[in-house]
């Protein structure tokens, strides 16, 4: 049944069990330090796959976003229509958040979450210094493009893949056997991407499995309330705001957003990371969804790095629990300076594990709320943040789809398509016509003419090859 099973389907189930199995572990004291599932299965066996797939999928990020990027900005073709996309998906991004946090605010006041509760912070939290949002700024411009990518700093590595890629254009027809050698590369990352998707049930499995076992399930029962309006506004602000916004904005089928992303919103889920989903992300709008990848290489990764609804649904909702358990009165000026750092807090925050928690400090310090209050709900924020990322993800995935229906980016067969880039991942798909001539080209020496003739899909400049499942 299980070699039957679609891999979405496999997934899910993974993470059904997962979850179940972690929570066992937790609950029934299984986990307990220094015994032999918690020793040898939990932070052994699951935690040695979990941190391999969640490598293996960091490991395409900065490959994937570079050169996927130079090939959009090709593929693009004209330096004003980049600058209007990129203006529109910011402007989208914020919105998004903006609306977000709003949503936010209006249910942890009508609920008036914290009030009457009394809680002392066990913990003394000492708030680590965010990082000041000038320097976000102006690392935008890496000094160094090598360093920048090793570290993974995504907006300077988009900045120099754009620089290069409007630099490819100014040269023009001579570099067209470059774009088409970048394309190439495209594709093989993509189809790195495949193979891992396929590992994807045994990596999530392992992934929550851990994730569960460690949760500190007591101290979710007690912050309950907490938790679950956390839960409630990202469900809202997902499923519905989002959904309207997708609707009004695209009129495309919201049921089909919706069962396309849920692999995605997995991956976050599991990972907890924006940044480790991107190269699912950009598979799932552009195969699945059918995003040409002149949009999405620029919006997928943009917005793992400044889109955080789920992040700023969870600040804002952290700010009135623990004004209110404290007793401190927000007035209309600090929910307005809630809004605006959050917003702005967003642009700053990683799309890692955790940054979220630390970029609320910034927000606490600019209202004037105690910091060590952040100490209460840190034994749950490893739960929140996997909710959290997988709305951030989700968000990402929304505004591509319309930014790219409104640019005409977007090939409606595919959309419409419910198997559209699902074959190849469930087979390992491996063109026969190339292996032939793979043999052919080994055979003969990589120079022989064979390798002139490689099979060549469409490398038109246009970045969109990868669309449809015609493989
Ligand atoms: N983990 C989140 C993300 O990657 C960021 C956060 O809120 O901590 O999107």
């Amino acid at each position: 049944m299980w070699k039957r099973m679609s891999l979405t389907g496999k997934i899910l189930v993974a993470m059904v069990l997962g979850i179940t199995l972690g929570i066992i572990f937790n609950y029934t004291g299984l986990n307990a330090d220094g015994g032999f599932v918690n020793t040898y299965l939990v932070n052994g066996l699951f935690a040695i796959i979990g941190k391999l797939f969640v490598n293996s999928l960091k490991m395409l990020v900065v490959p994937l976003v570079f050169i996927s990027l130079i090939c959009g900005v090709c593929g693009i073709g004209d330096i004003r229509l980049l600058g209007r996309i990129g203006g529109k998906t910011f402007v989208m991004y914020m919105f998004t958040t903006a609306v977000a946090i709003a949503t936010a605010i209006g249910l942890g006041s009508l609920v008036g979450i914290g009030k009457g509760m009394d809680l002392v912070p066990e913990v003394g939290f000492e708030g680590k210094q965010a990082p000041p949002l000038m320097d976000v700024f102006s690392n935008i411009i890496p000094s160094n493009p090598i360093s920048a990518m090793a570290n993974g700093d995504m907006l300077s590595i988009i900045f120099f893949a754009i620089l290069i890629g409007i630099s490819i254009l100014m040269v023009g027809k001579p570099a067209k056997s470059l774009v088409q050698g970048l394309e190439l590369i495209n594709e093989v990352i993509l189809k790195m991407v495949t193979i891992i998707m396929n590992l994807a049930p045994y990596g999530v499995f392992a992934l929550l499995v851990k994730a569960m076992s460690d949760l500190g399930l007591d101290l979710i029962m007690q912050l309950m309330g907490y938790v679950a309006l956390v839960a409630v506004a990202l469900a809202l602000h997902f499923f519905v705001v989002m959904m309207v916004i997708l609707k009004v904005f695209s009129k495309l089928s919201v049921r089909v957003f919706l069962t396309k992303v849920r692999e995605v919103l997995v991956f976050a889920f599991s990972t907890s990371s924006s940044n480790a989903t991107i190269p699912i992300t950009l598979r799932t709008v552009t195969m699945r969804m059918g995003v040409k990848n002149s949009v999405a290489s620029f919006t997928v990764p943009f917005g793992a790095t400044i889109n955080m609804d789920g992040t700023a649904i969870m600040q804002g909702i952290t700010t009135i629990f623990i004004a209110n358990l404290y007793s401190i009165d927000l007035g209309l000026s600090q929910y307005v300076m809630v809004i605006v750092m959050s917003v702005l807090a967003s642009i700053g925050t990683a799309g890692v594990p955790g940054v979220g928690m630390i970029m609320l400090s910034m927000v606490f310090a600019q209202i004037g709320l105690p910091i060590e209050g952040i100490g209460l709900v840190l034994g749950v924020d490893r739960f929140i943040d996997m909710m959290r990322t997988a709305v951030n993800v989700g968000g990402d995935a929304v505004v591509t789809t319309i930014v790219a229906n409104s640019e005409g980016k977007m090939d409606m067969t595919v959309y419409n398509d419910p198997d559209a880039g699902v074959k190849e991942v469930f087979e390992g798909h491996i063109d026969p016509e190339s292996q032939q001539t793979f043999s052919t080209v080994f055979d003969d020496g990589l120079l022989g003419s064979e390798y002139q003739q490689m099979p060549q899909t469409d490398h038109s400049p246009s970045g969109t090859k990868h669309d449809g499942n015609k493989h």
